[in-house]
C-alpha cells in the first residue's frame, strides 16, 4: 500500500525544479527542496518515536516549518493537529488531553507554560521558532533527507481540525488522506490551477482555508504560494504584479477596498480572487468589481466537510451565493426537523454527501452519529436555499434562526435590508429571550463614518420592506461588530452581550 495524500501530491510534481514556495525576506525552495525538508522533519519525527496514527499537536506562529510539520505527518502516517495561535493554556489543556496527542510543538516561548500541561497527559513536547530555532528545528535540521514514507490508506487518517466550538466543547474533526486529496483535486479543476499560478498566501494555517484549500490546492497543482506571515493590505497588494490568486475571507476584500492603490492596473495580472469562511457582502462583490473589474468568487466549505460548492469560474459569480456543488459532492435542502428534502427555493438544512466529508468527531461516537442521516449526508448546521439556476445561497446558521411567536425570521432577510440603507456599513441581527413572543429580533448596526443615521431612520427605512413580525425590536449601534480570526461575525457574542435585555 502507498501514501495515498503524499503520493498524490508526488504525482503531480512533474518538474522538482519549480517553485513551491516564496516568503518576503527573498527565500525561495522548490518541490524538491520541499520533499527534501518534509523528509528531514519525518526522520525527526520518526526518531521521536512517533508513529502511524499517534497525534502530533501543534501550536505555532505561522512559518514554512508549520507546512513542512503537516507534510511530515501524512509522510510517517501520524495525525497532524493544528492549533490556534489565540488558544490559552486552559484550552491547550483540553485539546492535548482530549486528543490524546504523542507529541506537542510550541513556539520556544510557551514551553515553559506547555511542559507541566504536556508531562501530565504524557506527551512529548518540542519547540520550533518561527526562524531556525527550537528543539525540533534542531533535530531536523540534523536528519537525513531520504525517507521511506509509511504505507497508508484512503480512509486512514491525516489530521484532526478543532472546530471553533461557538456552543459547548470544541469537537476533533476527524479528516482521512481522501477526504483532502480528493477535495483538493475539485477545487484544482474548478478553478483552473496550473503550474503557472502564484497564490498569495495570507491565511493562517490552523485553519482549514489556509492548511488545506490554498496549500493542497498549490501541492496538486504545482504552483508557487507567495506565503505572508499574516494578513497585510499593503504587501498583499504589492504582489498583485507578480502573482494571479488571492484566497482570503471577506475581512482581507473589505481592507484591501480601503487602499487607495486598488485599481484596474494593480489587479491586472490577477486572474482569480477567492473568499470563503464567512459571507462576502454583495455590496463588497459589486465594490470590488467597480474598482478592479474582478468578480470575486465565493465558495462554501467548513472544517468537517473541506469545500462543498463554489461559484463557477467560466459562468456567472452570483454576489450573495456560494454557486454549485463541487465535482463529486451532493448537496440537498431538508426540513431540519423531518429531513424530508425540499422543493428548490424553500429555505432548510443544508446537507452534504461526498469523499470530502469527515469520518466523524474524534472520541464522541453519539455526537457523529447525530449529525449524519442514515443515508450518509452530514448535517452541516447552515440553513441554505438553491435557486432556479442551482445556485446555493446560505441564510445562515441553524443556531442563529430566530423564532419569534412562533414564526421563523432568517437574520440574512433582515441584514440585508438593513445594509441597504443609506449610512450602514454593515449589520449583525439576533434574536434575543422576549417575554411574549420566545425570542425579539434585535439588530446591530455599524454606521459609516459622520452618518446619523438613529433607531428611528432604520426604522423608517424598514417599513414596508419586510414583515411587520420580522423587524428588530430594539437597535444598537457600535463601532465594529465582534469577529473572529476568520471573520466571522460572533453572535454568540452579541447574543452574550445584550442577554440582560428588557423589551418593553
Ligand atoms: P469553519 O469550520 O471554521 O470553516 O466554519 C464553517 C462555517 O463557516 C460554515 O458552516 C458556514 O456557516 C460558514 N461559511 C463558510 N463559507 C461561507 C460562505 N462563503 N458564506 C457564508 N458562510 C460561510
Amino acid at each position: 500500500m502507498a501514501n495515498h495524500l503524499f503520493d498524490t501530491i508526488r504525482s503531480k510534481m512533474t518538474d522538482p525544479n519549480r517553485l513551491f514556495m516564496e516568503t518576503p525576506d527573498g527565500a525561495r525552495m522548490t518541490y524538491a527542496e520541499l520533499v527534501a525538508e518534509t523528509g528531514r522533519y519525518a526522520n525527526a519525527l520518526t526518531a521521536l518515536s512517533i508513529k502511524p496514527g499517534d497525534r502530533v499537536a501543534v501550536q505555532l506562529e505561522k512559518s514554512p516549518a508549520v507546512i513542512f510539520i503537516y507534510l511530515a505527518c501524512v509522510r510517517i502516517g501520524a495525525v497532524f493537529l493544528p492549533l490556534n495561535t489565540g488558544y490559552t493554556l486552559n484550552e491547550l489543556d483540553y485539546f492535548i488531553s482530549d486528543s490524546g496527542a504523542s507529541l506537542v510543538v510550541c513556539d520556544p516561548q510557551a514551553e515553559a507554560g506547555l511542559s507541566e500541561i504536556a508531562k501530565r497527559h504524557h506527551a512529548q513536547l518540542e519547540t520550533h521558532g518561527r526562524n531556525a530555532s527550537g528543539s525540533l528545528y534542531e533535530k531536523a535540521a540534523k536528519a537525513p533527507a531520504d525517507f521511506t514514507d509509511v504505507a497508508r490508506g484512503p480512509d486512514d487518517l491525516a489530521a484532526i481540525l478543532y472546530t471553533s466550538g461557538t456552543t459547548g466543547r470544541s469537537k476533533g474533526a476527524m479528516l482521512s488522506h481522501d477526504n483532502l486529496a480528493s477535495n483538493a483535486i475539485a477545487l484544482v479543476e474548478t478553478w483552473r490551477f496550473t503550474p503557472n499560478d502564484i497564490l498569495i498566501h495570507a491565511l493562517p494555517v490552523f485553519h482549514t482555508h489556509g492548511l488545506f484549500v490554498a496549500t493542497n490546492v498549490t501541492l496538486i497543482a504545482g504552483s508557487c504560494l507567495i506565503f505572508l506571515p499574516k494578513f497585510d493590505a499593503k504587501l498583499v497588494l504589492s504582489y498583485m504584479d507578480r502573482a494571479s490568486v488571492l484566497m482570503g475571507v471577506p475581512t482581507f476584500y473589505t481592507r484591501l477596498l480601503d487602499e487607495a492603490g486598488l485599481n484596474k492596473e494593480a489587479t491586472a495580472k490577477m486572474r482569480l480572487f477567492i473568499s470563503g469562511s464567512a459571507p462576502l457582502l454583495a455590496e463588497t462583490h459589486r465594490e470590488w468589481m467597480k474598482r478592479t473589474g474582478h468578480a470575486i468568487l465565493e465558495r462554501y466549505g467548513m472544517t468537517e466537510t473541506n469545500m462543498n460548492t463554489s461559484n463557477p469560474y467560466d459562468g456567472d459569480r452570483i454576489p450573495g451565493t456560494v454557486g454549485m456543488p463541487l465535482p463529486g459532492v451532493e448537496a440537498r435542502i431538508v426540513d431540519p426537523e423531518t429531513g424530508v428534502s425540499l422543493a428548490r427555493g424553500e429555505i432548510g438544512m443544508i446537507e452534504v454527501k461526498g469523499p470530502n466529508v469527515f469520518k466523524g468527531y474524534w472520541n464522541m461516537p453519539e455526537k457523529t452519529k447525530a449529525e449524519f442521516r442514515q443515508d450518509g449526508f452530514f448535517i452541516t448546521g447552515d440553513l441554505g436555499q438553491f435557486d432556479e439556476r442551482g445556485y446555493l445561497s446560505i441564510v445562515g446558521r441553524g443556531k442563529d434562526l430566530i423564532i419569534s411567536g412562533g414564526l421563523n425570521i432568517y437574520p440574512k432577510e433582515v441584514e440585508e435590508e438593513i445594509d441597504a440603507l443609506s449610512g450602514v456599513v454593515e449589520s449583525a441581527v439576533i434574536g434575543l429571550p422576549h417575554p411574549d413572543f420566545g425570542e425579539g429580533v434585535v439588530a446591530v448596526i455599524v454606521r459609516e463614518k459622520n452618518a446619523t443615521l438613529d433607531e428611528k431612520a432604520v426604522m423608517a427605512g424598514l417599513d414596508g420592506r419586510l414583515a411587520r413580525f420580522k423587524l428588530p425590536k430594539r437597535i444598537f449601534f457600535v463601532d465594529e461588530l465582534p469577529r473572529n480570526t476568520m471573520g466571522k461575525v460572533q453572535k454568540n457574542l452579541l447574543r452574550d452581550s445584550y442577554k440582560d435585555l428588557r423589551f418593553n
